[in-house]
């Protein structure tokens, strides 16, 4: 019963980040076999990450320069949101700290508390990272203490994934999964059958087939919840440009009056898309207007997706793993999904099965994604529901939305009092909500009593240290293009 030979259907990115993790570390142990078909190809988006990602190569052992050079990826150091408290509106979600927490309060409460005596600067000034950003620069700085994601190539990460898992012996089979054999007495999946007769027996099966889910849905039928209410963009257009200037260290979130646009700065070209809600704009209508609003010459024809928001309910069933799109999609506001596959594959690797799978490992596998899943919806949902926008049916229809409990709760706590809690190791800390949070227009009513113990020359103090030290470093910052060509020319 021992699970020794590892098949992953699928190869985009989520297919290759679990080829090179389970290769690397399980080494010899297992046998790994992936399955793709160049005619049927990957999803071809998917670019801008989220600091995790810098963990997880490190964990894999990847040279940074190396796999940045390999996949002609830049720094990013958080996301610029456009439009999104009020049509002319911009505020930024930085992956940096914000100003210096006391144990009990965030530094929210101090800098709340500075307002009512007069201190005016905005919340912003108080982020490295943030100040950063907007001025173009990047650095690594001593003792890892710039906190950054990559914007990168997804056909190119795949690509350098691949040559990883391949040297570490992962066998690729190149073919199209035509069925799935189950086996007749247990109900598992037995084998994939290929065109061509071709047919791959394993233990563990990863379903890393895109949003098709052949395995975990088409075959095992494991079910899945809609967000759709909750999320209400289905659909989007992707494009890539040229660049007009050096890359920028962030993305760009672009609120319009159905959805949003991005726009992710590689070193060799921009990665471009429009995220909309069908209901209430048309194919045609949405690629006018992502047209009308890129900047360089269009490199490529336009990719059409259709996408449910939602999560596979049981994303580990029977011996079937669901990892990257198959297991669920939100859609791509904060670049959250190449995390989840992260997640998924690291917890898969913890959970590894011993002698067989077992209920519990499967049951706590299902719930700890689906908790990972859950509060990153909410952490979505978030900037569809808080905003001053009613100038379109999308945006009054987003206002008018009752949004899960969870939320709910982390508003009002947060709009009372200022406070806001990271529960159970979720993804986003105190840091990402703050800044969402007030920039989509929640100004607390008040602040944690523990900010009025410093004197106004105590507080002034620290404000103004604070400020000068951000100022201080930004200024020893080079800009983002020239660090980038000096340390990771892209291939
Ligand atoms: P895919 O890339 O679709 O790969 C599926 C694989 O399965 C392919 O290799 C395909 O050939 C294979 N396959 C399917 N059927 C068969 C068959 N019958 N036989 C053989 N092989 C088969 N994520 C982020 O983190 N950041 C972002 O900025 C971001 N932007 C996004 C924007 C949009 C509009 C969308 C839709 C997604 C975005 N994502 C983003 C998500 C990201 O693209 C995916 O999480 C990531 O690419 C993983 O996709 P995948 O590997 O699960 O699926």
């Amino acid at each position: 019963m021992s699970v020794t030979r590892v098949v992953i259907a699928g190869g985009g990115t989520a297919g290759w980040m679990a080829a090179a993790a389970i290769a690397r570390t399980m080494g010899r142990m297992v046998e790994v076999t992936l399955v793709e078909s160049e005619a049927i190809g990957t999803v071809g988006v998917g670019e801008s990450t989220i600091p995790p990602l810098v963990t997880y190569n490190r964990l894999l052992g990847i040279n940074e320069a190396e796999f940045m050079a390999a996949t002609a990826a830049t720094f990013k150091l958080g996301i610029l949101f456009d439009g999104w408290h009020t049509p002319d509106s911009r505020y930024f979600h930085s992956f940096g700290t914000t100003g210096r927490d006391h144990w009990a309060a965030g530094f929210q409460h101090y800098w709340l508390n500075g307002r009512t005596r007069g201190h005016e600067r905005p919340y912003d000034d108080y982020c490295t990272e943030l100040v950063a950003a907007l001025q173009g620069k990047f650095a690594h700085l001593p003792g890892d203490a710039t906190n950054y994601a990559y914007q990168l190539d997804s056909g190119r990460y795949a690509q350098f994934l691949r040559n990883m898992a391949e040297r570490d012996g992962t066998q690729r089979v190149e073919g199209r999964i035509a069925r799935v054999e189950l086996d007749g007495e247990t109900g598992d999946i037995a084998a994939l059958l290929l065109d061509g007769d071709r047919r791959i027996e394993g233990d563990l099966f990863l379903d890393c087939t895109g949003f098709r889910a052949l395995l975990i849905e088409g075959t095992l039928h494991a079910g899945f919840d809609d967000w759709t209410h909750w999320l209400p963009c289905d659909a989007a257009i992707a494009v890539q440009t040229e660049s007009v200037g050096p890359p920028l260290p962030y993305t760009r979130a672009m609120a319009h009056d159905a959805g949003w646009q991005w726009r992710i700065p590689l070193q060799h070209r921009v990665g471009n898309g429009i995220v909309y809600c069908s209901r209430y704009l048309d194919r045609d209508g949405a690629l006018d207007r992502l047209m009308g609003n890129v900047e360089g010459a269009v490199r490529t024809e336009p990719n059409f997706l259709r996408f449910t928001t939602g999560a596979r309910r049981k994303q580990w069933h029977r011996n079937c793993v669901a990892i990257g799109l198959s297991g669920g999609f939100m859609e791509p506001l904060e670049s959250t999904s190449i995390h989840l596959i992260q997640r998924a594959v690291l917890r898969l690797l913890r959970l590894f099965p011993q002698g067989g799978i077992r209920p519990a490992d499967v049951a706590e596998f299902n719930d700890q994604q689906l908790q990972d899943m859950e509060q990153i919806r909410d952490f979505l949902i978030l900037h569809y529901k808080v905003t001053d926008r009613r100038d379109s049916p999308f945006w009054r229809q987003c206002a008018a939305m009752d949004v899960p409990t969870t939320l709910q709760q982390k508003i009002d706590l947060f709009r009372q009092s200022g406070r806001v809690f990271r529960r159970n190791e979720e993804l986003f800390g105190e840091n990402s909500w703050v800044q969402v949070m007030m920039g989509q227009g929640i100004v607390p009513e008040g602040y944690h009593p523990i900010a009025d113990k410093l004197s106004d020359a105590e507080l002034d103090r620290l404000l103004s240290m604070i400020r000068r030290q951000v100022a201080d470093t930004v200024a020893t910052m080079p800009p983002h293009g020239d660090y980038v060509a000096r340390y990771c020319p892209a291939d």
